[in-house]
């Protein structure tokens, strides 16, 4: 990733050079943010917890305070909720994002309501739990933009596994979370990425590397939830990792924030931190030939900052933007 400056040419959509050479504007252009773990639907409860106040379990399992907050909430306010977020991630930089959706078949219908006609890319993972007899694994996989589940995993996941790789459609899954009693189930499934693995082993990294199995980390989710971090620095020697906001009832899905607070929490450089938050999210997600990075041939999708207020007077474009970047510094979002 390099710093250059000079002019973006775009055309029917995509960028068709980029040019190098001396230009007015002090903007800073980076590629659009992609979020590889979100739950939007839990936008109907925005800081309905202070999580240090409940158990993992009381949060999350049976149906948990975030369940009750979603079985509370109609159709409509969710739709509603869910609209605003894809609007306020469109603000703060991101152009796609991963949503491990809740509700099922519904879920995955009703956020593809409310993406209609815009420009933010929403990719529904289908939670397999929720599939019936009627139902069938294939249609619901190729309707959403891919798979998840929770564990335990069973014949169905791995027969979902399958499908998603003929369909070319994203399998991904939680580990690692509360504890590590799941870590091997997970990896024997062989995602394109799993999630969390804040309780990582050592016996783990091995695993992930020869598999090539990515890791959605997030770190501001984690310390908000189980007061722990992953082990960031470890996980990205082996494997490809990029960030996710994971839950907006807990955390804004904003990837300046999640990126603000990886670069200054773990020893991984701006410019890597940047790299996580797109490229390597493009990567997890099977698009990094379309998205993820300024290069001729890629879809125009780039976020704009504006270096006049607070990033004026910038030593370090890229570290500025990792560290320091907020909502109003970001000018436009173009998503083409
Ligand atoms: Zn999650």
């Amino acid at each position: 990733m390099d710093v250059i400056e000079g002019t973006i040419h775009v055309e029917g959509g995509q960028i068709s050079s980029i040019v190098e050479e001396g230009v007015e504007s002090d903007d800073i252009v980076i590629p659009a943010f992609v979020n590889t773990h979100t739950h939007i639907t839990d936008s109907v409860a925005k800081d309905g917890a202070r999580a240090r106040d409940y158990s993992w379990e009381e949060l999350f399992i049976d149906p948990g305070l975030k369940g009750e907050y979603l079985e509370e909430a109609d159709q409509d306010e969710k739709r509603e909720a869910m609209h605003r977020t894809l609007q306020f991630m469109k603000e703060t930089g991101t152009g796609t994002f991963a949503d491990f959706k809740e509700e099922g078949i519904q879920g995955v219908k009703d956020l593809k309501v409310v993406d209609e006609g815009r420009e933010v890319d929403a990719v529904p993972l289908f939670q397999g739990e929720y599939l019936t007899e009627d139902d069938d694994l294939r249609t619901e996989i190729k309707r959403a933009g891919g798979y998840q589940s929770y564990y335990p995993w069973d014949e169905q996941d791995e027969r979902a596994r399958e499908i998603c790789d003929e369909l070319d459609k994203v399998f991904a899954l939680h580990s690692g979370e509360p504890g590590p009693d799941d870590i091997d189930d997970a990896l024997a499934l062989n995602p394109d990425y799993t999630s969390h693995m804040v309780h990582t082993r050592e016996e783990d990294y091995e695993v992930l590397e020869d598999n090539d199995i990515g890791i959605s980390a997030l770190p501001r989710s984690n310390l908000v939830i189980l007061d722990k971090l992953p082990p960031l620095e470890r996980l990205h020697e082996h494997t490809t990792v990029a960030l996710g906001t994971d839950n907006v009832m807990l955390n804004s899905a904003s990837m300046l924030r999640e990126m603000e607070f990886t670069s200054k929490l773990f020893d991984i450089s701006p410019c890597e931190v940047l790299q996580m938050a797109t490229i390597n999210g493009a990567k997890l997600m099977h698009q990094a030939d379309k998205i993820g990075s300024i290069e001729e041939g890629k879809r125009a999708r780039l976020a704009i900052i504006d270096t006049s207020r607070e990033l004026k007077e910038l030593r370090d474009p890229v570290a500025g933007v990792v560290r320091r970047a907020t909502a109003r510094d970001v000018k436009e979002t173009v998503l083409l």
